[in-house]
C-alpha cells in the first residue's frame, strides 16, 4: 500500500484543468490503487487525481462500501436540487453547505476500459459531483450555498 500526499488549498495544482486518460496502463492501475489507499487512510468518501498532484481525469468514490473508479467521467443528466454539507480532504477541518443535483447520470470508463453508465442519487450523486469538480479545478468552497455558515464553522476550529 502506498499513500500519496494530499495537496491542500491554496496549492495551485488544485486549480488546474486535467487531461483525459487514453489507456489504462499499469502505471494508471498503480495510481488508482494508491488513490484508494490514500482515500481510505484519510477516511474520505472520494479522491480526485489533482488532489495528489496528478492532472488526469480520474477519481475514486466509496459510498456505502461501494467503490467506484471513475475514468474520464462526464455527467450527462442532472435532475432536481438538494443542499447538503460537504467537506474536502484538500480543505481540512472545514465544512460547508453546497447545492447539488439530487439525481445524476454519469458516463465513465472503468479499470477495464469498459464504457459504464451510472445513475446516482442523494449522497452518492453529491460525492461524485464534488470529485468531478476537482477535475475542472473547482473546489466546493467556490459554490457555498451559505457563506455565513461556512465562516461560523471556520471560527469553531
Ligand atoms: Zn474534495
Amino acid at each position: 500500500m502506498a499513500l500519496r500526499e494530499v495537496r491542500t488549498n491554496p496549492d495551485p495544482i488544485l486549480r488546474k484543468n486535467t487531461r483525459e486518460i487514453d489507456k489504462v496502463t499499469p502505471r494508471i492501475q498503480i495510481l488508482v490503487e494508491d488513490m484508494i489507499d490514500t482515500m481510505r487512510h484519510a477516511e474520505g468518501v472520494g479522491l480526485a487525481a489533482p488532489q495528489i498532484g496528478v492532472l488526469k481525469k480520474l477519481a475514486v468514490v466509496e459510498v456505502e462500501e461501494q467503490l467506484y473508479v471513475l475514468i474520464n467521467p462526464v455527467i450527462i443528466k442532472r435532475e432536481g436540487e438538494e443542499i447538503g454539507p460537504e467537506g474536502c480532504l484538500s480543505v481540512p477541518g472545514k465544512q460547508g453547505l453546497v447545492k447539488r443535483p439530487k439525481n445524476i447520470t454519469l458516463k465513465y470508463k472503468d479499470l477495464n476500459e469498459a464504457e459504464m453508465t451510472l445513475e446516482a442519487s442523494d449522497f452518492l450523486a453529491r460525492a461524485i459531483c464534488h470529485e468531478l469538480d476537482h477535475l475542472n479545478g473547482v473546489l466546493y468552497i467556490d459554490k457555498l450555498a451559505s457563506q455565513e455558515e461556512y465562516q461560523a464553522q471556520e471560527q469553531n476550529q
